[in-house]
């Protein structure tokens, strides 16, 4: 029951209609009996300005923030993280006694679900990853600091692949490859990451790289979450590939999101089970 002491958390978006997160951080708020409640607000670009002096006026305790904010909404908070700053977005915002402190918890999200749910070293191996966007960069990021061996990024737009690739460059020894020379970059990588939109509900049916690419010796991870098993998936499968989907990066970046909140542990298992539920369930 919401009361008067109810700390509240919520998402800014445009638009937050099909966000699970609410469903999630209310269930978890409810299993370890916290006083919070999170909700979803749909916030056109030119009014986040108000909404996060919306924040600061009504002592909203935090926030996630996602498209197309994550970058836009910096200039406007007291502090950002250090690895918020390096990775150029924020996910997550905590407000501390009335400073607004900005993280990104989507690159350690998904290097601990990937970690977690593979047991993989990072550091054993060399990374080809699809995209150079907002999610490319948390991941990317995140991977050179944990010390993979190598990440060679393809994108559809070059400048956006050589931008990251410049800045990660300086971590781990990092190439952009040309889209036509994608078989090459993927037959001696041991990690195919997925961090385009390509194959997302409801283009369910494409995939970013061609089939036959595809190998046994590769993990295959796609960040996209709905469907929960993509066409890459299911042709990486079908080769014999070991396959990672992005449901575990959804609940992860929560998960630490709810910490920097709450300072408490999350329960990560009720996060996946309620999302897992609502997904199959509208999927089917
Ligand atoms: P973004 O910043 O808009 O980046 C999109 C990326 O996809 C860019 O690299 C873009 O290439 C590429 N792309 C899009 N359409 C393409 C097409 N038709 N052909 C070739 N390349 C195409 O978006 P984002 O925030 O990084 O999100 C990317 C994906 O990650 C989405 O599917 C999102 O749902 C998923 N995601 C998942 C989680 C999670 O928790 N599991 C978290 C964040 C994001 P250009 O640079 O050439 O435009």
């Amino acid at each position: 029951m919401i009361t008067s002491k109810t700390q509240l958390v919520g998402l800014l978006g445009h638009p937050v209609s099909h966000s699970q997160s609410p469903l999630m951080h209310n269930a978890a708020f409810a299993e370890l009996g916290l006083d919070f409640a999170y909700a979803a607000f749909d916030v056109e670009p030119e009014r986040l300005g108000e909404a996060v002096a919306g924040i600061r006026a009504l002592g909203i305790k935090g926030v996630n923030v996602t498209i197309p904010h994550k970058v836009a909404i910096m200039p406007m908070l007291d502090e950002i993280d250090p690895l918020a700053q390096r990775i150029g977005a924020v996910n997550t915002v905590v407000n501390r006694n009335g400073r607004l402190i900005g993280y990104n918890t989507d690159g350690t999200g998904y290097v601990r679900s990937l970690v977690e749910e593979t047991g993989i070293d990072l550091r054993e191996h060399v990374v080809t990853m699809m995209g150079a966007g907002g999610a490319a960069r948390a991941v990317a990021f995140t991977l050179a600091e944990q010390g993979v061996r190598e990440i060679r990024i393809i994108n559809r737009s070059r400048e956006r692949a050589a931008l990251l690739a410049e800045h990660v460059g300086t971590i781990v020894p990092t190439a952009v490859i040309d889209p036509a020379d994608g078989k090459a970059a993927i037959a001696d990588a041991t990690l195919l990451i997925n961090t385009t939109s390509i194959g997302m509900h409801p283009q369910v049916d494409e995939m970013p790289v061609q089939a036959d690419w595809l190998h046994p010796g590769l993990i295959v991870s796609d960040l996209i979450y709905n469907p929960l098993e993509t066409c890459l998936l299911k042709e990486a499968r079908a080769c014999g590939a070991r396959v990672h989907s992005g449901v575990g990066m959804f609940v992860n970046q929560g998960a630490l999101a709810f910490e920097l909140w709450t300072g408490q542990t999350a329960p990560a298992g009720t996060m996946r089970d309620i999302v897992l539920q609502q997904l199959t369930k509208t999927s089917s």
